[in-house]
């Protein structure tokens, strides 16, 4: 238990922890990487460290994972869980609370988390305004407060509120601001911030980890899978190969409709089980994944690197549905993919917006 657990970047980790040996930890530090590269998981694991009531005494710090403030922060660790646990509760409220209520993650008194707020999914003005209020009381239980905002998604006040807290941030108070793409924030907002940078992970420590997380998966299952996400490790383990597969063969549906086939009955029936609420919806965000994960590989091909391919258990039909496209094609048809996940955002009907998607791009 301790920071040996992170996959990964170990120089990064290396940093971190050179960071926190110091006496003073940057008090804004922006946490950066893509999906599924564990900045949360550093983010906590860095909590844990500042507030480790039995820390290792050799080496550089480290936390114990097994003492009572470990054992609170820990429990935020299931952030998607905690996240889904506050939302229902604000579900359940009277209509004007409702709107009043702002979601936050808090399992420790000392460590506040602080999600994108649905159903914008983006950081509001109030949850800083209440990160604000909580920051410049000193910590309960140890010398530093740490707070983490999970996206860098930020309303416009909201963005400009969490300024203000960086130019005099309170000593004692630790910010961590996650993002896949720190361009995300205003220039003033990351000059105020030490950036620490996740690499994606290879397909070959993905597939380490997966050795030891899913030992119940088959190798090639877990060789697979480590290609599919692309170094996110945060999502392999709990990656659903079916569902994918099933998304993947409604994808190539599409894409085989678009390319001559004649008949246009296999898509339209395709099509048609794409149906509108929330499990439509969450089908749909599946198929777009599986056909960009297609379309890439499509790309991976033509441009001659083909061992760049995720797709490896389909292969031969990638390269069968290659031999037949330009590259203007399928550049067009993740422009047109790229239209239809915009159009979900705005509820076009999404049986429709997909066979248009298909018959727009035929030749
Ligand atoms: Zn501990």
């Amino acid at each position: 238990m301790g920071f040996s657990d992170f996959h990964g970047n170990p120089a990064t980790v290396d940093l971190v922890r050179g960071m926190l040996a110091r006496d003073r930890f940057p008090h804004a530090v922006i946490i950066s990487g893509p999906e599924g590269s564990g900045k949360y998981t550093l983010a906590q694991m860095i909590a844990k460290a500042m507030n480790c009531q039995n820390p290792p005494l050799t080496g550089e710090p480290d936390f114990c994972g097994h003492c009572e403030n470990c054992l609170e922060i820990a429990q935020a660790d299931d952030l998607e869980a905690r996240f889904a646990e506050a939302v229902e509760a604000r579900e359940n409220l009277r209509e004007t609370d409702k709107k009043e209520t702002r979601i936050f993650v808090q399992t420790h008194s000392d460590v506040l988390i602080i999600p994108p707020d649905p159903p914008q999914m983006m950081i509001k003005v109030d949850q800083v305004r209440h990160v604000i209020g909580q920051m410049y009381r000193r910590p309960r239980k140890g010398d530093l407060a740490v707070y983490i905002f999970t996206d860098s998604a930020f309303m416009k006040e909201a963005a400009n509120s969490l300024l203000k807290v960086l130019e005099e941030p309170p000593e004692f108070a630790t910010l961590f601001l996650l993002t896949t793409n720190p361009g995300e924030f205003l220039p003033t907002i990351r000059s105020r911030c030490i950036t620490v940078t996740l690499a994606p992970l290879s397909a070959g420590e993905v597939e380490q980890y997966l050795a030891k997380k899913r030992p119940d998966w088959t190798g090639s299952t877990r060789g697979l899978v480590s290609r599919l996400c692309g170094g996110a490790i945060g999502k392999a383990g709990a990656f659903d190969l079916d569902r994918y597969t099933a998304a993947r063969k409604d994808a190539l549906t599409l894409l085989g409709a678009a390319v001559g086939n004649e008949d246009h009955s296999p898509l339209f029936r395709t099509t048609e089980s794409y149906r509108a609420g929330a499990e439509g919806k969450d089908k749909t965000e599946q198929l777009i994944r599986a056909a960009y994960s297609v379309l890439e590989d499509l790309l991976f091909i033509k441009e001659g690197t083909p061992q760049l391919v995720r797709n490896t258990d389909i292969a031969p039909e990638l390269n069968r549905l290659a031999a037949g496209l330009s590259f203007e094609w399928i550049t067009l048809a993740a422009q047109r993919l790229h239209e239809v996940e915009t159009g979900m955002r705005r509820n076009v009907l999404r049986s429709l917006s997909l066979d248009s998607f298909a018959t727009s791009l035929e030749r």
